[in-house]
């Protein structure tokens, strides 16, 4: 009898979760594909492209180094890869952890792979789905709750920590103004794997900065960065979660979505310690519940709602939006929007942009011009570090896009200038004014905020949550000069001259 084989996909690099979990080098061959296929999809970062393949060839060596027999081939596609693989070992089983994509899961299963539940996050999506069952509507709050109450996470028996769900109030602050210093996060020096990677993606088309050891490519070096991040980033994180700054690319922010995403953090385990350091008394409540909130919260309820909504989920564009993606975005042109040119940068650096930038400078961007859902969801996919489908649909389609008519987010997050201008440094050294909707100076997000209203009047009518914008739409006097300068502005974006 052959020895089965255990199949360990790109994002799933964790000794202790699926099919690995109960195996000893005695009982099982290790395999890992790096696809040619998926590698030439898109036209990827490179700090992205690099993280994935040397956090793969990182984690094929050290299940060596534990005695495995690692059969870590490169093949034209995954589905190549594993017959060549089954043909050199004769191999007659298959064991992998359901993949974290609904193509990878369909791939799996004509593939006759047997597959093991999918334990890398703290709520399986057939639980979410049978969470979901009997609620009429269900929202990202509710489900939180019952992740806490079930995880008994930041709880004092059945009352949540602290007396309160939600410390909101004591969060979401302006940037302060002091010149403050923030967290450092360890930069990671390159060994042989990555130094093979790297050689080996020189002839790749790919963009962005070289990568720096920036994003851990082991589970040893993502733990030192939650550590640090414990011990120097919780603390502020809360009150500053929302703010910007033009130099300052993640301020507060823990930078531990690309671990958690491959797999070399568990979210239980980020969670946790954030919990002891509030027990501990060494970050304030408000942090740390902010920050539990987007681990258990967020992030698992986005991988929720995928599973429940896909495969149609993907297809959504409600607002008919059918924009490519600007040429600003793709690195062909420059912008004189510090505030997009500052994320953007952000991403050109590190394939990275903390929460907001995503949402309310590029997101509002792509939402208020009217860029296709799935284009703008491919350039973030291939732009971010921590990217995949499970998360980016979501947050794209869903929060960011309102594709999915309201689903995942009950009103659009368009916004003009005046909420950049409250929560960044960017305004002031722009030269375009935010308070202006109309004339040369006019802020583009101003101006395309009113003109997304205007041009979505009739699909948000019946939304009681968009009356306010409504009612102030229909308000303004000089709404015919607004259209114009909106026009210049579409034209102007398209052209890469904004
Ligand atoms: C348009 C858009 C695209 C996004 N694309 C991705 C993506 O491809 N991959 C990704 O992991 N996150 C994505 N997010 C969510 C969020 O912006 C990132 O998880 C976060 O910025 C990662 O940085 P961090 O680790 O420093 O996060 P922190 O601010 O320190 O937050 C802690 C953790 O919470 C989780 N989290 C917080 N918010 C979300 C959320 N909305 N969805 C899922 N997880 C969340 C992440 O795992 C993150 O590491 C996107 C958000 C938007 C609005
Ligand atoms: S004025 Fe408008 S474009 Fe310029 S930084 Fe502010 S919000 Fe961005």
């Amino acid at each position: 009898m052959t020895l089965p084989t255990v199949w360990i996909l790109g994002d799933q690099l964790n000794r202790t979760v699926g099919a690995l979990a109960d195996k000893s080098p005695a009982d099982c061959r290790v395999l890992l594909v790096e696809s040619h296929a998926k590698i030439s999809s898109k036209r990827w970062h490179r700090q992205r492209l690099h993280l994935v393949l040397s956090s793969m060839a990182h984690f094929a060596a050290e299940l060596r180094d534990e005695g495995f027999d690692v059969d870590h081939r490169q093949a034209s596609s995954l589905e190549t890869g594993l017959k060549a693989h089954a043909d050199e070992f004769d191999v007659e089983t298959v064991i992998a952890m359901e993949p974290m994509s609904w193509d990878g899961r369909a791939m799996l299963e004509r593939l006759g792979v047997q597959t093991i539940a999918n334990d890398q996050f703290l709520c399986h999506y057939d639980e979410f789905a049978a969470w979901v069952e009997p609620r009429k509507s269900f929202k990202m709050e509710d489900f939180y709750r019952w992740q806490r109450q079930r995880l008994d996470l930041l709880m004092d028996g059945d009352e949540p920590a602290g007396g309160a769900w939600n410390f909101d109030h004591d969060n979401r602050e302006p940037p302060p103004k002091d010149g403050r210093s923030w967290p450092e996060i360890t930069s990671f020096e390159h060994d042989d794997i990555d130094r093979d990677v790297l050689n080996r993606m020189s002839d790749l088309d790919v963009w962005g900065a070289e990568p720096d050891g920036t994003w851990p490519v082991t589970r040893a070096q993502a733990k030192q960065r939650l550590d640090k991040f414990i011990a120097t980033g919780l603390a502020p994180f809360g009150p500053h979660e929302d703010a910007m700054l033009q130099e300052e690319w993640k301020l507060a922010h823990s930078t531990l979505s690309s671990s958690m995403n491959l797999g070399l953090l568990t979210p239980l385990e980020v969670a946790e310690a954030a919990e002891v350091a509030y027990r501990e008394g060494s970050a304030p409540i408000n942090s740390v519940e902010g920050f539990v909130r987007q681990v258990i919260g967020w992030r698992e309820y986005v991988w929720g709602v995928y599973w429940l909504w896909m495969p149609d989920y993907r297809d959504g564009n409600q607002l008919a939006a059918q924009r490519p993606v600007p040429p600003v975005f793709l690195g062909e042109a420059e912008t004189s929007m510090a505030c997009v040119a500052g994320a953007l940068r952000h991403v050109h650096d590190h394939g990275y942009a903390h929460h907001i930038q995503r949402l309310m400078v590029l997101g509002n961007l792509a939402l208020t011009s009217g860029v296709d859902p799935w284009a703008m969801t491919e350039w973030m996919w291939a732009s971010f570090v921590d990217g995949a489908e499970w998360v980016m649909l979501p947050n794209v389609i869903g929060m960011a896009l309102h594709a999915d008519g309201g689903r995942m987010a009950t009103k659009p997050y368009a916004s003009g200038g005046a909420y950049i201008n409250k929560m960044s440094d960017s305004c002031k050294g722009c030269v375009f004014d935010p308070k202006k909707r109309t004339g040369e100076k006019a802020c583009p997000f101003t101006t395309l905020y009113w003109d997304f209203l205007d041009r979505n009047a009739e699909e948000f009518a019946g939304n009681h949550r968009m009356a306010r914008q409504l009612g102030g739409l229909r308000r303004l006097k000089d709404l015919d000069d607004v259209r114009a300068r909106a026009r210049e502005v579409l034209v102007a974006l398209d052209a890469g001259k904004l």
